[in-house]
C-alpha cells in the first residue's frame, strides 16, 4: 500500500510517501513558514496544494492508497489508530485544549486532505495511544480529583508511536515474543522520554500531562519543583513567559548554551566544564529514571536507546551506562562505537541487562498502522 504520512505542525508540514510492502521511501519533504507571510503558504490548505504538486509526477504512475496523520494527543478516548471521518475529526478537535500547539495543526492537515481528496482513506495515529495501558497508579497525579474531572489533568505520555515500534524491534532482535518482553525504552531526541514496558505494553512513561515532564531535553527542563513556577509568577513573569522559559530556553540549551549533543560532547572532551555539567545533569537524571523503571517492570531484559541522541551518540550512551553499575549493566566499548542503521546489542554477554540501540522510524510505523486500519475497514 502507498501511504502519504503527514506530520503537520503549527507552521510546518512534513510529509513522506511510504510503500508498506517494500518499505521503500518515496517523495519526502518539509513545507515551512505556513501562515507567516514572506512567500510561504497562507494556510495548511495551500501547503497541501504544494505537497500535491510536488507529488504529482510520482502519483500519476503510482497513486496513493491512504494518508496517515501523526496526531499528538488522543486523550483518553483513542488507544489505537483510527479511520478518520467527520466525527473523529471533531473528537480530535475537542482535544485541542490538551495540546494547543499541536492538535489544531493536525486537524488542519486532516481537513486540507479531505478538501483536496474527499475519497482518500485517512487514518489518525496518536502519540499518546501506546500509553493508554498505564495503570491508574502511574497516570494519576496526587492532586484533587476535580482537576482530573474538570480539566483532564493526568499523565498521558507521548512518543508512543516510536516507543511501540522500537519495543517490537528490540524484542525481535533478542528473539523474545513481544508479549513476554520487559524493557526500558529511551527515546532521546530533541524531545526525550522513557517508557517502562512490561509484557510489551507501556506501564509508565516520563512525559506527563504535557511533553514537558521527565528527562532533561534539548530545550525543555523536564522535572522541576512545581513551586518554582508559582515563585516565578509571583516575581511577575506571565504564564506565557514561564511556558517559553521551560519549553524553549531550558534543558541542554540552558545548561550549555546549545542543544546539539554533538557540540556538547565535543566541548566536554575538550575540557569545557559547563559541557560536562550538562552531560552529568542529563545522564544522571536519565540513569535515575532507568533504575526506577527497571523496578517498575519487575526487572528489564533490555535498556533500549533510540532517536537522534540515543542512536548516534556513543559518548552519551557511555555516560548513562556508567551510572548503571548497581544494576550490573556492562557496555561493550567496541560495539558501542559501531555506527549502523540496524538494531544492535551494545552490551557485553555477561551484562545483567542487555543494552540495545534500535533506530526508530515514526513514518514507517505510521504507514504500517495506516495500512492495517485501511485493510481492516
Ligand atoms: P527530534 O525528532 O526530537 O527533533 P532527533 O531525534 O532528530 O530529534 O534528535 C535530535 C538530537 O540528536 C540533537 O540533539 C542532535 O544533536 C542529536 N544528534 C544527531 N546526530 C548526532 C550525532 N551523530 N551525535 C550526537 N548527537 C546527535
Amino acid at each position: 500500500m502507498r501511504v502519504l504520512v503527514i506530520n503537520s505542525g503549527s507552521s510546518s508540514l512534513k510529509y513522506q510517501v511510504r510503500d508498506t510492502e517494500s518499505n521503500e521511501i518515496g517523495a519526502t519533504g518539509l513545507i515551512e513558514r505556513i501562515g507567516e507571510g514572506a512567500g510561504g503558504p497562507a494556510n495548511h490548505g495551500e501547503a497541501m496544494d504544494q505537497v500535491a504538486a510536488a507529488l504529482e509526477a510520482g502519483l500519476a504512475e503510482k497513486p496513493l492508497d491512504a494518508v496517515g496523520h501523526r496526531v499528538v494527543h488522543g486523550g483518553e478516548r483513542f488507544s489505537e489508530p483510527v479511520l478518520i471521518n467527520n466525527e473523529i475529526t471533531r473528537a480530535i478537535e475537542r482535544l485541542n485544549p490538551l495540546a494547543p500547539l499541536h492538535n489544531p495543526a493536525n486537524v488542519l492537515g486532516i481537513r486540507a486532505i479531505t478538501a483536496k481528496w474527499p475519497d482518500m482513506p485517512q487514518v489518525a495515529v496518536f502519540d499518546t495511544a501506546f500509553h493508554r495501558t498505564l495503570p491508574e497508579h502511574a497516570w494519576r497525579y496526587a492532586v484533587p480529583d476535580s482537576l482530573y474531572r474538570k480539566y483532564g489533568i493526568r499523565r498521558y505520555g507521548f512518543h508512543g508511536t516510536s516507543h511501540e515500534f522500537v519495543t517490537a524491534r528490540a524484542a525481535e532482535l533478542l528473539g523474545v515474543p513481544v508479549e513476554d518482553f520487559n524493557a526500558v525504552v529511551a527515546h532521546l531526541g530533541n524531545g526525550a522520554s522513557l517508557a517502562a514496558v512490561k509484557g510489551g505494553a507501556s506501564i509508565d512513561t516520563s512525559m506527563g500531562f504535557t511533553p514537558l515532564e521527565g528527562l532533561v531535553m534539548g530545550t525543555r527542563s523536564g522535572d522541576i519543583d512545581p513551586s518554582i513556577l508559582v515563585f516565578l509568577q509571583r516575581q511577575g513573569l506571565s504564564a506565557d513567559e514561564i511556558d517559553t522559559l521551560l519549553n524553549r530556553e531550558s534543558g541542554l540549551k540552558a545548561l550549555f548554551g546549545d542543544n546539539d549533543m554533538r557540540a556538547i560532547v565535543d566541548a566536554a572532551e575538550a575540557g569545557d566544564k559547563q559541557a560536562q555539567v550538562a552531560l552529568d545533569v542529563t545522564s544522571y537524571r536519565l540513569a535515575k529514571y532507568i533504575g526506577g523503571y527497571h523496578v517498575a517492570v519487575g526487572g528489564a531484559q533490555a535498556i533500549v536507546f533510540t532517536a537522534g541522541i540515543g542512536e548516534n551518540s556513543a559518548a552519551f550512551r557511555e555516560q548513562v551506562v556508567a551510572r548503571l553499575g548497581a544494576l550490573g549493566v556492562k557496555l561493550d566499548g567496541a560495539a558501542n562505537l559501531v555506527r549502523s542503521g540496524s538494531p544492535r546489542v551494545v552490551s557485553t554477554p555477561d551484562s545483567a541487562i542487555a543494552v540495545l540501540v534500535v533506530p526508530t522510524d515514526e513514518e514507517q510505523a505510521i504507514a504500517e498502522a495506516t495500512a492495517a486500519v485501511v485493510l481492516a475497514s
